[in-house]
């Protein structure tokens, strides 16, 4: 469904991304992993159309998005979940998920699908009158997620889904992430928590200065001594 092909971005005279290569099949979950600062949010931020690619290219469904707008990546039904979940914070949850909507379908389809996020995130049902701001960190990510899906995208990327939560609320997003996988949706997945990641995901990707240094079925990696020692602490 994606292929993401030798991509390399710069930002000036840093090279952020040298070369990334991955592709994700529909129905799956690909983690991409890897310390800070190797490059997993540009990778994710340049399928989305937000970062410029200095070379290489992006495929989504045979069609070369590379360099395409933002919003017209979000048409072809790819999502960005950014990392600090970017909510509206002075906005009700309503207001959020209406403008999550807003972008491409006709009210009544938008009413339908605010139906369907509100069965699948019952706090968000909970807390439609109150404002974004005031929810805790794993409800604004939940808002976050359901705003994205909205949208009605095929594919997700998300970014840091834990970064910041309490465990128990981590608990909660990921198996969130994994139903919506269940409900047919493919995501492409960023993650510092290497353990997390691979429990989730089907293959991952590991990243280190800008360049894949390992892939394989996330059962691999979890068994691998270059992931056991440098990400999970073995
Ligand atoms: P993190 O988990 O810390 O976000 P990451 O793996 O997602 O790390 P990126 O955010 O993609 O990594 O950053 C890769 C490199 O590019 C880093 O060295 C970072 O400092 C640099 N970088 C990222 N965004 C910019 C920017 N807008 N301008 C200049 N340099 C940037």
């Amino acid at each position: 469904m994606l292929s993401v092909e030798a991509l390399k971005i710069r930002y000036g005279e840093v090279e952020a991304v040298r070369r990334v290569d991955l592709t994700v099949d529909s129905g799956e979950i690909i983690a991409l992993v890897g310390a800070n600062g190797a490059g997993k949010s540009s990778t994710l931020g340049a399928v989305a159309g937000l970062v410029p690619v200095a070379s290489g290219k992006v495929i989504f469904d045979g069609v070369d998005i590379t360099g395409l707008t933002p919003e017209a990546i979000a048409r072809k039904g790819v999502a960005l979940v950014p990392e600090g979940r970017r909510i509206f914070a002075s906005l009700t949850v309503a207001d959020n998920l209406r403008l999550g909507g807003a972008v491409h379908q006709p009210v009544a389809e938008a009413r339908l699908r605010e139906e369907e996020m509100l069965e699948l995130f019952p706090i968000l049902r909970r807390y439609y009158r109150v404002k974004g701001g005031n929810l805790s960190g794993g409800e604004q990510q939940m808002l976050a997620i359901a705003r994205a899906l909205m949208g009605k995208p095929r594919m997700i990327l998300l970014d840091e889904p834990s970064l910041g939560l309490a465990p128990q609320l981590i608990d909660t997003v990921f198996d969130l992430i994994a139903e919506l996988r269940r409900k047919g949706l493919t995501i492409l997945l960023v993650e510092q928590n290497v353990a997390l990641a691979l429990e989730i995901a089907d293959r991952a990707v590991v990243l280190a200065n800008g360049e894949v240094v390992l892939s394989g079925t996330a059962k691999e990696l979890a068994s691998s001594d270059l992931v056991r020692q440098a990400y999970l602490g073995a």
